[in-house]
């Protein structure tokens, strides 16, 4: 990295308190930051809290967005997976290359994160934290104010850019300290802390492992249509049945050319997705799970679908 000053940093900031407060305290060394936010497929939120903390704490933000660069690491991640599929060391080399390239673009001059030692069992231990550096190739670039004073001194302390009796020593998953920290900058409105991205999910993760299986060149797409419906997988085929207004909304934006639509005629009904193979046992079966969420017992019923904007009909007996 560089050696002119005006020295620079990029801050990964996910929204959450721990990067907030990091990128405040670098912020407050009178630091030139750019703060990074990377989204990634498999995150579930509608509100743009980085926008909101970039505001509070008065930080430019760039938004980054994955996609299948980053599906093909939680396909095979290299250290392997948490609890469910979430690979989160992998995932956190990731984000830490993705600033690495960031940081050149932008003649920054180091990385900075809100780590906090002891915070997740797996990903933020000590050897974690290290690995996670000399993978990213950011050794001593990598600046965690929060725990910095537990840990060894990185290029920007060595070099005088920050002030390291000015930076935090805490360590463990209770996040008292940070509340109180929060409380004194005024700073509110952080995404709550703990929980994970929905890859920690099981539920989630489920649904994810079966469209790997299903599936070679999975895309952000099919990704984002996991996130809505109950999901089926019939021979060849994939069937997803909304589950409610919002499901059925989604999965109609989400549906790709080639894809059959079911529905029932002149009652309450789900919106059912048809992908894959097309025939008439799977359209028949797409058919009776519409008829059977729907509610219908016992009797036959009409179930429309549709595609290229033609419409068929077919009677089931759920
Ligand atoms: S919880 Fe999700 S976003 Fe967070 S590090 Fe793990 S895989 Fe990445």
């Amino acid at each position: 990295m560089n050696n002119k000053h005006q020295v620079t940093a990029i801050a990964l900031l996910s929204s959450g308190i721990d990067s907030t407060l990091a990128t405040r305290l670098i912020l407050d060394q009178g630091i030139n930051v750019i703060a990074l936010n990377i989204c990634f497929p498999f995150e579930n939120e509608k509100a743009d809290y980085a926008g909101n903390i970039a505001k509070q704490i008065g930080v430019p933000l760039t938004k980054l967005y994955t996609g299948e660069d980053f599906i093909k690491v939680v396909q095979k991640p290299k250290f392997g997976y948490g609890k469910n599929m979430n690979p989160c060391i992998d995932c956190r080399i990731f984000m830490l290359k993705k600033a690495r390239c960031f940081a050149l673009e932008n003649n920054a001059d180091f990385i900075v994160t809100g780590d906090v030692v002891g915070e997740r069992p797996k990903s933020q231990t000590l050897k974690a934290l290290k690995l996670e550096e000399s993978e990213a190739q950011l050794k001593g670039l990598i600046l965690r104010p929060l725990s910095a004073r537990l840990l060894p001194r990185t290029i920007p302390e060595i070099n005088g850019w920050v002030d390291r009796s000015r930076l935090m020593a805490i360590r463990g998953r209770c996040r008292k300290p940070q509340l109180a920290m929060a409380k004194n900058f005024g700073i509110i409105d952080f995404r709550s802390p703990g929980g994970g991205c929905l890859l920690t999910h099981k539920e989630f993760s489920e649904k994810l492992k079966k469209l790997f299986d299903y599936k070679k060149d999975v895309t952000a797409l099919d990704v984002k249509l996991l996130k809505f419906g109950r999901h089926f997988h019939f021979n060849s085929s994939k069937i997803i049945v909304g589950r409610n207004k919002e499901d059925n909304a989604e999965i109609l934006k989400l549906k790709k050319p080639g894809d059959y639509v079911f529905e029932l005629i002149d009652r309450p009904s789900p919106i059912t997705l048809l992908e894959g193979v097309k025939d008439s046992c799977t359209i028949n079966h797409a058919a009776k799970l519409t008829a059977q969420y729907a509610g219908v017992k016992n009797e036959p019923v009409d179930v429309k679908y549709e595609y290229n904007n033609q419409v068929n009909i077919v009677n089931v007996f759920p």
